[in-house]
């Protein structure tokens, strides 16, 4: 089955001049199926939002393609593009506070793209917006107010609407939970679940809570340093995961507080995640994996399916890992 996003050899570099080039996407291919959630989760620098924004068209693509539908998306967008794929594509953005314009009311926030792409009449417009404030918990009477009168899971529940109303194909969830408090990350992450089974959605949902990642998602990937290190069934990866990094990773217990899970992701981990200006050479986890080989800075390895053999255990078709250990 065609998937309904194909991501090929992505690539987006950043030149910062004088020579430097930031490597935050480098060679990604990952596939999302229609009705298919997605998990992309890794540390803060991973590259994981670059390419959630690269594949909708936010960033131009440095090489590589995205196909949606089998249709292959253009190089760089134009204005023209973003109206057409509107439609199709949206994406809730991170900060709840900086996405909604605080000029507008959250009618006008959320109808704006009913306004823009269906030709709607006002009415129609309004009842729509009402139908979708109820069902992300919020209610009719909100729609003359102003993002500033409500809290930070209020205001993210609105830029779920704003992005749902159009009923896209596929949606890039930017951390959507990674600003709120850990009470509310879970209301969001429950109403998306909700959304999700009720509408058929196709989400990439980037965040760096693993937990919250698996409960949603149907398969997970995981970045490090602009590449995907490991990919398989969400379950498998959570509870049996096999590159080092991710073992890391989940080995870190989640804490209450998002920025403090941040810090102890970083203090967990021992070394610093190498700039990626200057990509090491080999395995880009090597300085810091506590099982890293001679080979391992020499040879970069590949994402590909593990043998039995390497393992002795049969794992999910969809699995793959980059890591010398399982070649
Ligand atoms: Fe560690 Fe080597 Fe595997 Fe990289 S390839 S994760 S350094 S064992």
């Amino acid at each position: 089955m065609t998937p309904l996003v194909e991501i090929s050899n992505l690539v987006k570099y950043f030149d910062l001049g004088q020579g430097q080039i930031v490597h935050a996407v480098d060679d990604v291919s990952l596939s999302i199926h229609s009705k298919e959630v997605v998990g992309l989760v890794g540390e803060s620098g991973s590259g994981k939002s670059t390419l959630g924004k690269a594949v909708l068209g936010l960033h131009n693509k440095t090489s590589g393609n995205v196909s949606f539908a089998g249709e292959r998306l253009p190089q760089k967008y134009r204005s023209r593009d973003f109206q057409k794929h509107a439609k199709t594509m949206q994406m809730i953005f991170q900060d709840p506070y900086s996405s909604l314009n605080p000029r507008m009311t959250v009618g006008e926030i959320i109808g704006e793209g009913l306004k823009l792409n269906r030709a709607l009449g006002a009415n129609e417009v309004n009842q729509r917006v009402a139908h979708w404030l109820s069902l992300v918990g919020l209610s009719a009477d909100h729609m003359s107010r102003y993002p500033h009168e409500f809290s930070g899971g209020q205001r993210q529940r609105i830029g779920i609407a704003r992005a749902l109303i159009l009923e896209p194909d596929f949606v890039v969830c930017d951390e959507p939970i990674s600003a709120l408090d850990v009470s509310v990350q879970a209301q969001v992450v429950n109403l998306l679940a909700e959304l999700k089974q009720s509408m058929g959605l196709t989400l990439l949902f980037i965040a760096h809570d693993l937990s919250m990642v698996r409960y949603i998602s149907d398969r997970m990937a995981v970045m490090y340093l602009g590449g995907i290190v490991e990919v398989g069934d969400a379950d498998e990866v959570f509870f049996k995961p096999m590159h080092p990094y991710t073992k890391t990773l989940i080995a870190s217990n989640p804490e209450a507080d998002p920025r403090s899970e941040r810090q102890r992701i970083s203090t967990t981990i021992q070394g610093e995640i190498p700039s990626p200006v200057n990509i090491p050479a080999g395995c880009r986890f090597a300085n810091r994996c506590p099982q890293a080989m001679p080979v391992c800075k020499q040879i970069t390895p590949l994402l590909k399916k593990p043998t039995v053999a390497a393992t002795g255990e049969h794992f999910d078709e969809n699995r793959q890992v980059a890591c010398h250990l399982y070649d």
